[in-house]
């Protein structure tokens, strides 16, 4: 190869070979596509989600470690893993369903959820019906000839109701139904929905999967092939699919999950029974407390509650805005899962597109606070909360 010129050895940049020793972390394989020797290794690629490395839009090392450590943590027999958690679910949305399909969702959604939903109805003709969490005869008197699909979240923003996923999947199941479980506020660490019988589990990784709030991403997880390389097609034909940087800095956070998700359990434990005794508080909403309709359920699913909880101030909107505005720790910010304690307004943000009624059927007040807890030391949360209840 000496005598190349310039312009060419730039262009072809060596790539030594590794030569017994490899690398101790999952490497970064920032290509768009892999070169072959054997053309009909080539055509196999193309087919399947499991194949050799063609393309990055339709697999990539990197992209597929993620999908493998997802999907054994959730226990699925593969994963497709999304450029955000909404690309996740609409992969699995619009690869399952046709004009006139029923769904039947549970109530309380994530907003982008519901929006997606309405956008099927509107665009495709899709039927949707709503039922609540933990109800099995809801669902079951709910079904029609109809209906494909039933979506349930594990534990649901923001006053964190708590799907009753072992009656809801079996309903599902005796209809035929594909159930999908969004796990996103319970992580594979509190939650495996597949074990409770879900058939596609799904995640916005930019949530605590990454944890460090520095990526975005989401993720599909599938009980069957056929599931997996259905939405597998239709993720990859969509353009859905995760970009290489953004699924190692996932792998890089899912390796704390554990040790992370201890420490945000245990610190909204702590803030929630305070705030629960302090007399400026009307209402705490998180299943780890007795007084939480979610709270029975919850105890016999979830080995931990979640990082995530809202309360209501007695003085209301104003008393909210105050405590939001008093806050010099917890950021008021959205999203949620990273180690940075969050905060926010349901009521201006996260869910303004719903009208009074609405809300109401939520359980979201006008002055409910959401804190999406991080890993900071419980007491300095507590002192920068405490000071911000004495000026609302
Ligand atoms: C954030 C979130 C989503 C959407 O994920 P993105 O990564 O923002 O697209 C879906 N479901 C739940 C429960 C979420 O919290």
């Amino acid at each position: 190869m000496s005598e190349l010129r310039p312009e060419t050895r730039t262009v072809h940049l060596p790539q030594p070979p590794l030569e017994g020793s490899r690398p101790i972390t999952v490497p970064l394989y920032q290509t768009s596509g892999f070169v072959f020797d054997d053309p009909a290794v080539f055509a196999d690629g193309m087919n399947r989600p499991d194949g050799p490395f063609v393309y990055g839009r339709l697999s990539n090392p990197t992209v597929r470690s993620l999908e493998e450590a997802v999907a054994g943590l959730e226990g699925g027999v593969g994963a497709v893993a999304t450029g955000s958690g909404m690309g996740a679910i609409n992969s699995v949305l619009l690869g399952l369903l046709r004009p006139g399909d029923h769904v039947i969702a549970q109530k309380a959604l994530y907003g982008g959820t519901a929006g997606a939903l309405n956008d099927l109805v509107a665009r495709f003709g899709v039927e949707v019906s709503y039922v609540p969490e933990d109800d099995p005869a809801a669902l079951r008197a709910a079904v029609r000839p109809s209906t494909k699909l039933v979506y349930l979240e594990t534990i649901a923003n923001p006053v964190t109701q708590v799907a009753d996923l072992p009656g809801m999947c079996a309903a599902a199941r005796e209809a035929g139904l594909v159930s999908v479980v969004d796990n996103t506020f319970a992580s594979p660490i509190l939650c495996r929905p597949i074990e409770h019988g879900a058939d596609i589990v799904v995640h916005s990784t930019t949530k605590y999967l990454g944890g460090h709030t520095d990526v975005l991403g989401g993720i599909a997880v599938f009980a069957s092939d056929e599931l997996h390389r259905k939405v597998w097609k239709y993720a990859t034909g969509l353009g859905a699919t995760a970009d290489p940087f953004a699924a190692w800095l996932t792998l890089r956070g899912i390796q704390t999950l554990p040790l992370r998700m201890e420490r945000h359990c245990a610190n909204a434990h702590e803030l929630a029974l305070r705030l629960d005794a302090h007399p400026a508080v009307a209402a705490v909403h998180w299943p780890g407390l007795p007084s939480h309709p979610s709270h029975a359920l919850a105890a016999k699913l979830l080995p931990g509650f979640g990082g995530v909880f809202s309360f209501d101030l007695l003085g209301g909107r104003a008393a909210g805005e105050r405590f939001m505005s008093a806050v010099r720790l917890a950021l008021l910010a959205p999203s949620l899962g990273g180690v940075e304690t969050l905060i926010l307004h349901p009521a201006t943000t996260s869910h303004k597109s719903l009208t009074a009624e609405e809300l109401a059927r939520h359980g979201i007040g006008e002055g409910t606070v959401r804190v999406a807890v991080g890993i900071e030391h419980v007491e300095d949360l507590w002192a920068d909360f405490e000071q911000a209840l004495s000026r609302s």
